[in-house]
């Protein structure tokens, strides 16, 4: 605790503040080569029908394994990766790789959903992105589902809506993600012709946990989603109670640890080959 007059909490955080600020420059360094050094992986997460369990979707999550810092996870070094304006490059590394995954490897039937930061649809060009991710690939359009939350409504909304109209345009679908959380001003879902809603899992959880809220929540965005004719996608659920609360709920989709945790590309593909031999 700092001594004499005044200032005794500024002394006091300073350390720790300078301590973040620090690792956090450090990452930003290290995450500058990570690309080149080939550090970066992308997981696969599936996405279910609620009532069939069928493997309708792969969510793709990005992987840092960096040299210096071991692994680090998206929750760290994607706002780093934002702030920095790096999420633009690496963001267009993600679209070519899971476009490509799922072209190559997946059923036709199967979709591939990428995460996408505001700032990556602040750039001019992101739907010529989209454009050559899919040609490179070979991917139909139809079977790219565009993911983006409500933060993307407090950058330039003209821009951000122009490039994912044209991505919609284009025959993609647009997702709104961890819906519930941020800043969740219906108005939002009036904004864009979004195709999926994905509800938090902090909700899931919730109503697993028979929070009143968390039900009276999902109740009411599925009705809002059945409404405005688009599905939703019920995420984080981790055990069978929850999914079969889910189905009664009405969700269209499930996602969650109960279902399947991200798992490396080759582990995804295995399990086409599980669905084949047992329909064969
Ligand atoms: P998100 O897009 O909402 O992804 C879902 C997150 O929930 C993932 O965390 C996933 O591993 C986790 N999850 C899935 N099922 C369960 C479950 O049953 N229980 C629990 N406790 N967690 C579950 P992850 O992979 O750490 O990613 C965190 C966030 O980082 C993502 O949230 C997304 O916002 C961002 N992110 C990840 N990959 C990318 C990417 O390729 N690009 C961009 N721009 N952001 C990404
Ligand atoms: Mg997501
Ligand atoms: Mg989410
Ligand atoms: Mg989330």
């Amino acid at each position: 605790r700092a001594k004499g007059e005044g200032g005794g909490v500024h002394f006091e955080y300073e350390p720790s503040l300078h301590a973040i600020a620090e690792e956090s420059r450090q990452l930003e360094f290290s995450l500058r080569n990570a690309l080149e050094n080939d550090e970066l992986t992308l997981h696969y997460q599936p996405v279910v029908d609620a009532n069939s369990e069928a493997v309708v979707s792969f969510e793709a999550l990005v992987r840092w394994n960096s040299k210096e810092h071991g692994f680090v996870s998206p929750g760290k070094f994607i706002p780093i990766a934002e702030d920095t304006r790096l999420i633009v490059p690496i963001g267009t590394w993600i679209m070519n790789e899971a476009c490509r995954e799922a072209a190559t490897h997946w059923p036709e039937h199967v979709k591939v959903n990428v995460n996408v930061s505001p700032e990556q649809l602040l750039e001019p060009d992101f739907a010529g992105t989209v454009v050559r991710a899919l040609s490179h690939s070979g991917l139909a359009a139809h079977r790219l589902e565009i993911e983006v939350t409500e933060s993307i409504f407090l950058r330039d909304a003209g821009i951000v809506r122009k490039a994912l109209e044209q991505c919609i345009a284009l025959g993609c679908s647009v997702a709104l993600d961890d819906f519930g959380t941020g800043y969740s001003s219906l108005g939002y879902l009036r904004k864009l012709d979004f195709t999926t809603i994905k509800v938090d899992r902090t909700f899931v959880q919730g109503a697993g946990q028979n929070s009143p809220e968390s039900l009276a929540i999902i109740r009411a965005v599925v009705a809002m989603a059945d409404s405005l004719d688009m599905t939703t996608t019920a995420e984080g659920v981790e055990n069978e109670e929850e999914a079969e609360l889910i189905r009664r709920l009405g969700c269209t989709k499930i996602q969650g640890y109960h279902f399947g945790r991200p798992m490396p590309a080759s582990d995804a593909r295995k399990i086409f080959a599980r669905d084949q031999r047992q329909t064969a």
